[in-house]
């Protein structure tokens, strides 16, 4: 299959390279050309496009990773983007969190200028993007995803149709609330081991195992016992996500109290350094405990 790959930080990069790995011609763009995925994704077989046109005007499948709603809406509908130079009827496949509104809107738009479109978020981590053990949420005409399953299937473990398009957004959203909720529970276990003297190496073996296990317990734990804050997920995206939430339904912060608090961490952490913090992964909420006042 001829692909285009736009966008190669921790999680594109992945993608890229699992797919090119597989034996389909990737065609991987990113706009900062000498990040380090853009190594990563040629050592695995991909070619380095010099542009979007480049990438996108020979391929039938057009993938995109990338930040937020500005930069999806730039690269997809934006001047030189995507809707300019993508073969008619090609299927875009946008694998960024951006939200349901923005998501149905960029669809229209797509379909409007004769391609077709499908939210595709992804959960899994970095950790899932290398393995090709992603979950994919998808939005759209469930023909359009048949047509794109097998490459799905390269970069993830379970493929899922979640309805219309924005729907794979929403199912994203309710996600991203379990991630942040579940990093409060990650940190206050280890800021209640560290006040009981208990080993926090101790809480990822006996805790992970049982009933308070998680995916984040399991993942990330064990970076928090090794005071490594390196970014898998990075806090400035977890925060973008709970921003996606709040403009997503009304009175976000009264329905959902557990996920303002982690955001109020979220932000602690991220405002560290002069706003540096940011680009720490979410493992690092547990930093702001104690420096909430
Ligand atoms: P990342 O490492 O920060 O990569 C972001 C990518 O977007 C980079 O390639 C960046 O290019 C590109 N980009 C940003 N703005 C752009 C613009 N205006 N025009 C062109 N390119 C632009 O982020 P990531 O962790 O891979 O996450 C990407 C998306 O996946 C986000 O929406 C995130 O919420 C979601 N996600 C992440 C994870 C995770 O565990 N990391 C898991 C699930 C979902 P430059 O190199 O030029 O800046």
């Amino acid at each position: 299959m001829n692909i285009a790959y736009l966008g190669l930080g921790i999680m594109g990069a992945a993608m890229a390279a699992n797919l090119a790995q597989a034996g389909h011609q990737v065609r991987a763009w990113n706009r900062s050309p000498d990040r380090p995925g853009a190594k990563v994704a040629a050592a695995a077989g991909a070619l380095i496009a010099s542009s979007l046109a480049d990438a996108v005007s020979h391929s039938d499948f057009v993938f995109t990773c990338l930040s937020d709603v500005p930069d999806v809406q730039q690269v997809l509908i934006g001047a030189d983007g995507v809707l300019e130079h993508a073969k008619p009827g090609a299927i875009v496949i946008d694998m960024s969190t951006i939200g349901p509104n923005a998501a149905a809107d960029l669809s229209t738009q797509l379909k409007n200028g004769g391609l077709r479109f499908l939210d595709a978020p992804v959960t899994g981590g970095d950790v899932g993007a290398r393995a090709g053990t992603l979950t994919i949420m998808v939005g759209g005409e469930a023909a359009d995803l048949e047509e794109c399953r097998p490459l799905l299937e390269v970069v993830g473990k379970s493929v899922i149709h979640c309805g219309t398009a924005g729907s794979g957004q929403s199912v994203k959203l309710c996600n991203q609330v379990l991630c942040a909720v579940n990093m409060l529970s990650v940190s206050e276990a280890f800021v209640l081991a560290d006040q009981l003297g208990v080993d926090r190496q101790l809480i990822l073996e006996v805790c992970g195992s049982g009933a308070g296990g998680s995916w984040a317990l399991s993942n990330l734990g064990q970076r928090i016992v090794n005071h490594d804050f390196a970014p898998a997920f990075m806090i400035k995206h977890i925060l973008k996500d709970l921003r996606l939430v709040d403009e997503s339904i009304p009175n976000s912060g009264e329905l959902l109290p557990a996920a303002a608090l982690a955001g109020e961490l979220f932000k602690v952490v991220a405002r560290q350094d002069g706003d540096a913090g940011g680009e720490l992964g979410t493992q690092a909420m547990v930093l702001a405990y104690g420096k909430r006042r």
